[in-house]
């Protein structure tokens, strides 16, 4: 196992009617600015319920952020946010809404004249301004770690940005938001989630048995509830059981002790921002072409993960290791997923040379967890995944 540091200081209210103390985590004083999205949450009572709540505090709302959180519509929420001298935000919404927020929370205490740059220079945020969020939609994590990812229409470029100052102060998992998510929206969840585990334990086998264990019964559990969120999202046991699991994939628990790899979502982001395609999707086409370009030195991981996760105990390493991939992309179709940049746009050629330029340019030369994936591998990575 490797050395160690771990502290994550979000506070979660977990279960049925936590929206209600919410009033109890935001400073009776602050001047509270709410963030959401396109309107969903108008529409699911969620809107009313975080309104109620908060019926004693100084509370704005700024609306219209966009999935894939875009930095020209953030940019008008800074403005909101300095003219109305805001104290405290509250992300109400999914990974955008809360990306957006923790962008936001940067921002607004960040000196320079280009917000941007904290983007593009890859400045950590040491402090932010405080926030919490309410998660209507499992997936990202974003609502326990400490990153977020960042788009601009303007330039096509969808970029991350983190730090020790960028975690919610609190999250509310309420499960019973699950009723209201679209299938389109519950296997896109799925999915990501899925792969978040993924790209912190496909790597090498590094001694930490426990985070295995851990990242492996995320997994199963994500396995075992997907067919009964999908059917009935308002069984209250698979949707509290898919919530929980979405947070503990990336809240950095997982991550700890472990080699990490994150090669996958470096290249799906660039296919969104060019591409417009969700998130998890891009993940569920560039993840089995990573897995089988990178055979020879996750081989051994490959085949961990067929045992224990998939069940599949026969035949040598490279058979199981072969199978893993495999079994994966099919999980990834039966959900209705998509595994091929062809089936989203005719337009795929010269993509993979377009994503190996911008690296190039970006001076990422080092991806994956032995920080030897070059560009130029990443180029044959998406040419194979086609
Ligand atoms: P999302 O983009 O936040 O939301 C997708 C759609 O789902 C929106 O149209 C939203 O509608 C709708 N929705 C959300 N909750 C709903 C509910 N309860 N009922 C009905 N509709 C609902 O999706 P996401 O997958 O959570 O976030 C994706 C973003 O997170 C991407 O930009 C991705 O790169 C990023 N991400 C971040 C991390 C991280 O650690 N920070 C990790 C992975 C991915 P409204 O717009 O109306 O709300
Ligand atoms: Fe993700």
């Amino acid at each position: 196992m490797k050395n160690f540091e771990f502290k994550n200081p979000t506070k979660i209210l977990f279960g049925k009617g936590q929206i209600e103390n919410i009033k109890n985590e935001i400073p009776e004083n602050a001047k509270v600015l709410m963030l959401y999205g396109g309107g969903s949450i108008k529409k699911n009572g969620i809107y009313e319920q975080v309104n109620s709540a908060l019926s004693d505090h100084d509370l704005l709302e700024f609306g219209g952020i966009p999935a894939n959180p875009e930095y020209a519509v953030l940019m008008k929420a800074l403005k909101v946010i300095k003219e109305e001298n805001i104290t405290y935000l509250l992300a109400v919404g999914g990974g955008s809404v809360i990306d957006g927020t923790k962008f936001l929370s940067s921002a607004a205490l960040y000196d320079g004249d280009h917000p941007w740059d904290i983007l593009a220079n890859k400045i950590p945020t040491l402090k932010g301004m405080p926030f919490g969020t309410v998660l209507t939609l499992p997936a990202t994590g974003s609502e326990m770690n400490s990153g977020a990812v960042i788009t601009r229409e303007e330039t096509k470029e969808k970029l991350g940005m983190g730090g020790a100052g960028l975690f919610p102060q609190f999250s509310v998992l309420d499960p019973q938001v699950v009723h209201s998510i679209p299938q389109r929206q519950l296997v896109n969840g799925i999915t990501d989630a899925f792969t978040h585990v993924l790209e912190q334990y496909l790597t090498y086998p590094a001694g930490a048995y426990l985070q295995d264990r851990i990242s492996e019964s995320i997994m199963q559990t994500l396995i075992e509830v997907a067919p009964k969120v999908l059917e009935d999202p308002s069984d209250y046991t698979a949707a509290s059981n898919f919530m929980w699991s979405c947070t503990m994939a990336l809240n950095g628990l997982i991550q700890k002790g472990v080699p990490t790899d994150w090669a996958v979502h470096a290249i799906g982001h660039e296919l969104t921002a060019l591409y417009g395609i969700d998130h998890a999707r891009t993940l569920a086409v560039i993840a089995p072409s990573h897995y089988e370009y990178n055979f020879e030195s996750k081989k051994e991981k490959l085949a961990q993960y067929a045992e224990r996760v998939w069940n599949i105990t026969d035949g040598t390493t490279e058979y199981k290791a072969s199978a893993a991939i495999k079994t994966t992309e099919t999980f990834f179709n039966e959900l209705g997923i998509d595994t091929k940049l062809s089936q989203y746009t005719d337009d795929y050629e010269g993509t993979a040379e377009e994503i190996s330029k911008r690296f190039k340019e970006r001076g990422w030369e080092g991806l994956g967890e032995h920080q030897n994936l070059k560009p130029e591998d990443a180029e044959k990575i998406v040419k194979m995944a086609y």
